[in-house]
């Protein structure tokens, strides 16, 4: 299963997400699926292999500037279209990858469907988008409605989000690996340095309770509560 975001790549995006995809492969997977993010959130994702992606994303255009997507090896949910990730919200403005497990999905699910959140998937993932809605729905910043879902989380996970309207991509991990690419006008995530490797060798590797955000012109890593954190930005020394 892996994670692979990308920021500051224009119309090079979708395909920038498909390679990254490819390159994580041997991690293992039953889904695939990309998010991309303008003033809209366009989804496409499948269950089965990238080449099953490919053939759907075939039948579509996507664009954005920004965008992240994800190989799926279920844990919670049979390995369907509607339970591949990307996840969103009611709304369909929030997008968001995840691997790892939420141990409180199931309390947290309750609490938003009591609240009037309709779920798509089986997933424990689709709390998380629907987290982040409540979140801008009561007036958060993106970036503040993200932080405030991700707190709401108990588990493992690597975690990426996008919103419509917004050039960021925003990520947290919390025992799930989470990796940042840093190129000179572009930024990846990803759970492995593979699936950017062939952009950039200058890596940030993210450890626990931490929160990164990329986009075109730079990259944030704070704690999750905002508090600054200083990383080293470390040069792998193997050729992809
Ligand atoms: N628990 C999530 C799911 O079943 C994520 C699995 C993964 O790590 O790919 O959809």
């Amino acid at each position: 299963c892996g994670i692979i975001g990308c920021a500051g790549r224009q119309g090079e995006t979708l395909d920038v997400l498909v390679h990254g995809l490819s390159k994580l492969e041997y991690r293992g997977y039953d889904s695939a699926g990309v998010a991309l993010a303008t003033d809209d959130i366009d989804v496409c994702k499948t269950a089965g292999e990238i080449d099953d992606l490919r053939d759907a994303l075939s039948e579509r255009e996507l664009s954005g500037t920004v965008g992240i997507g994800h190989t799926r090896w279920s844990t919670h949910g049979p390995p369907t279209d509607e339970n591949a990730h990307p996840h969103r919200d009611c709304l369909g403005e929030v997008a968001v990858v995840h691997n790892g497990i939420i141990e409180n999905y199931q309390s947290l699910r309750d609490q938003l469907s009591t609240a009037g959140h309709e779920f798509r998937s089986d997933t424990d993932t689709e709390v998380v988008p629907h987290l982040i809605e409540d979140e801008l729905a009561d007036g958060a910043a993106p970036e503040e409605a993200v932080r405030e879902a991700i707190a709401h989380l108990e588990g493992s996970y690597a975690v990426a989000a996008v919103i419509a309207g917004e050039d960021t991509i925003f990520a947290a991990r919390n025992d799930s690996p989470l990796v940042l690419g840093i190129d000179d006008d572009a930024y990846y995530l990803a759970s492995d340095v593979p699936a950017f490797r062939d952009h950039t060798d200058r890596v940030i590797y993210m450890d626990d309770g931490e929160f990164a955000a990329i986009d075109a012109d730079g990259w944030t890593v704070t704690t999750l509560a905002g508090e600054p954190v200083d990383k080293d930005v470390d040069t792998v020394d193997w050729d992809p």
